[in-house]
């Protein structure tokens, strides 16, 4: 993999522009973790509004999740879409922590790679979904990548729009401090560039890459 740019520059260049993004919002690991499985195929706003709804109703706890009315969940996090099969994955992965770890800080005291095994045991998370959970809600350092990154990348730098998530992820490892606060923020950054500049159809001119990025593909 060549690059021009190194990734660190790329990094300051997106936090001069959008500042330190502060990102996973959520009060509590539960409440990262529920965020991290609403998200998927979701927009973020339809999950603060389904969040928000689980507070209202004290149902954003593992106790209630794992022992909830299936139907009665899926109700109130009505505004994310699939919720049925969210509301059903749920309470099957809170069961499961429940029973073999007794609570979310258990589960997070296993080490890194046997966290990310046991989470991508769980139906309803995959590669994605298990180390934002690590990352935000664990605050165990592993790259996130996801669909903003890999276009960024390709586009940025060349890379194989289609390369493995490991690969890319190792990439990322390899290359930037082993540092929780950076991996935290520079994910956050990519989505950010990802949803206002370099969308399908990218927004070249205005974005802060600009004058690094060779535009691959366009
Ligand atoms: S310059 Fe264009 S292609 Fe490059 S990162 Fe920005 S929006 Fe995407």
């Amino acid at each position: 993999m060549t690059h021009d740019i190194p990734l660190e520059v790329l990094y300051k260049k997106l936090r001069n522009h959008f500042g330190f993004l502060d990102w996973w919002p959520g009060e509590t690991p539960t409440e990262i973790f529920v965020g991290a499985i609403l998200t998927q195929r979701n927009s973020w706003k339809n999950v603060e509004k389904a969040i928000k709804n689980m507070k209202k109703n004290n149902a954003l706890s593992i106790r209630y999740i794992s022992s909830c009315n299936e139907q009665v969940l899926a109700k109130i996090i009505k505004t994310v879409g699939f919720s049925s099969q969210k509301s059903r994955y749920l309470k099957q992965i809170f069961i499961d922590i429940l029973t073999n770890y007794g609570s979310l800080e258990n589960l997070f005291a296993l080490k890194k790679e046997a966290l990310r095994k046991k989470l991508l045991s769980m139906k309803g998370i995959g590669n994605e979904t298990a180390d934002s959970i690590i990352l935000y809600a664990a605050g165990k350092r592993k790259f996130v990548i996801d669909a903003y990154t890999k276009r960024i990348m390709h586009r940025v730098y060349g890379i194989d729009e289609n390369i493995k998530y490991e690969k890319l992820q190792d990439y990322f490892e390899n290359n930037i401090k082993k540092d929780l606060r950076l991996y935290k923020d520079f994910h956050a950054q990519f989505v950010e560039l990802g949803k206002n500049y370099c969308k399908t159809r990218p927004l070249c001119s205005a974005c802060p890459l600009n004058l690094v990025c060779r535009k691959i593909g366009l």
